[in-house]
């Protein structure tokens, strides 16, 4: 339907449904929403970049449009503030695009298949039936709570580590200066290389005035959403958004380390040879 709703319509439509309008009257705020479901097909375009709603609508059922929206903003702000600051170069913003818009399209799948499941008839009654008893098992509960929460995402940095593309679980680290969690440390929304092994066993000198080194200790299991316990890394890089650029094996030579930190926070700053490896 177009044009702006009206008093009047609302009052016809409780009519319609319930045979009464209850007496509704001085409505602050009407609005109309639908279960239209739409993606921009590039985020990007030069200097006009979409987020949130003006890059994707869907059904609200879920509750997932403002996080998606949400994590956006926390994926792009990072990489603009960057490029304006000329620390990376404009490229990086078309990581964006590539790492978010498939999220997106995913949420709009899962809407588009719950907003069959919330009609009538024997044949989708027969389905939501389905649904609910698959969803009375752990294992596909687990999964679409992940993938409802949005914790589950994981963006394509390659293979290696489970961790890598997936998001940082908030770790209770023990550091010099005593107790700290993960999520403490990105509060200032900068990047953290996060040594776990040896302290002092990482040299980032050249990339030292956009990225935090931490020396830390943990000692618990890492628990990952869907995927469970998995293995400790030596080190991770983290980036703003808190997803996890690259993991350490150990390996003094920290392969991929500098390969990690070019990509996302710019090339070295201009200075003597300084080779990134373990002390
Ligand atoms: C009924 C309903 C329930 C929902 N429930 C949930 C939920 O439980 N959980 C969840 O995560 N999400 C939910 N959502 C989705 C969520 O509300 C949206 O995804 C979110 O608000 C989008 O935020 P946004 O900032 O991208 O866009 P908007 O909130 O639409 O903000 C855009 C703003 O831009 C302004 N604007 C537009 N054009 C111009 C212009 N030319 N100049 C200046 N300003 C302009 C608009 O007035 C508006 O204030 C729900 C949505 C609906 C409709």
């Amino acid at each position: 339907q177009a044009g702006e709703p009206t008093l009047a319509d609302l009052s016809r439509a409780l009519v319609a449904a319930w045979g009464t309008d209850y007496g509704v009257h001085s409505p602050t705020w009407i609005s109309r929403f639908t279960d239209m479901t739409r993606q921009a097909a590039s985020y990007r375009k030069g200097r006009v970049l979409l987020a949130g709603d003006a890059a994707h609508v869907h059904y609200p059922v879920g509750g997932q449009g403002l996080q998606l929206g949400v994590q956006d903003a926390v994926n792009l702000g990072w990489k603009l503030a960057q490029v304006a600051s000329a620390a990376s170069p404009e490229s990086l913003l078309d990581t964006y695009h590539a790492e978010q818009h498939p999220v997106a399209a995913r949420v709009l799948r899962g809407t588009m298949a719950q907003t069959a499941l919330t009609r009538s008839d024997a044949r989708i009654d027969a389905l939501r039936e389905t649904m609910a008893e698959l969803l009375s098992m752990d294992e596909p509960r687990k999964r679409y709570a992940a993938r409802m929460s949005g914790l589950d995402i994981r963006y394509d940095l390659g293979d290696g580590h489970p961790l890598l593309g997936r998001r940082m679980p908030d770790l209770d680290l023990v550091t010099a200066d005593g107790p700290v969690r993960v999520f403490t440390l990105l509060h200032d929304a900068r990047p953290v290389l996060l040594n776990l092994s040896e302290p002092g066993g990482y040299d980032i000198t050249p990339w030292a005035d956009r990225v935090r080194l931490v020396d830390a200790k943990y000692a618990g299991p890492w628990e990952l959403p869907v995927l469970g316990t998995v293995t400790a890394p030596a080190a991770v890089l983290i980036r703003p958004d808190g997803h996890v650029a690259w993991t350490g094996t150990g390996d003094p030579a920290s392969p991929g380390l500098r390969e990690a930190l070019t990509t996302w926070f710019g090339p070295p700053a201009a200075q003597p040879d300084l080779p990134v490896t373990a002390a």
